[in-house]
C-alpha cells in the first residue's frame, strides 16, 4: 500500500485514486481516475479546482446501529454540490471542498 501524495490542499493522491474530504460525511472519498478498473471517473487534471465526472455516489454503513448512509454529490471546479438524496445534513447544498488535515 502505498503512502498518501498531497496534489493541494483539497486533494491528494494514492495509487490510481484520488482523495477529498467530504464535508457532509467527514471522511475521504476516493476516486479512480487513473487504470481501467470501474467504476471510473473524468477529472479536469486541475488539483485546486477540481472536476470530476459523473457524480459521486457513496453508500456506507454508520456507527453501532449501523445506520446506512448515502451521499450523492457531484464536484465540479473545486465546489461539491450535494443532492438530495444524501442522508447528511449538507444534502441540497454546494460548499467549497475542504482543506485536507495536515
Ligand atoms: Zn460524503
Amino acid at each position: 500500500m502505498s503512502g498518501f501524495v498531497r496534489l493541494s490542499p483539497v486533494l491528494e493522491r494514492a495509487g490510481d485514486k484520488v482523495f477529498f474530504e467530504c464535508p457532509g460525511c467527514r471522511m475521504l472519498h476516493g476516486l479512480n481516475v487513473e487504470s481501467d478498473g470501474c467504476p471510473r471517473w473524468t477529472w479536469n487534471g486541475d488539483v485546486d479546482r477540481p472536476t470530476f465526472q459523473p457524480s459521486i455516489l457513496v453508500r456506507y454503513e454508520w456507527g453501532q446501529q449501523r445506520t446506512e448512509m448515502t451521499c450523492h454529490s457531484f464536484v465540479t471546479d473545486g465546489r461539491i454540490q450535494f443532492l438530495d438524496d444524501c442522508t447528511h445534513a449538507l444534502a441540497g447544498q454546494t460548499v467549497d471542498l475542504p482543506e485536507l488535515e495536515s
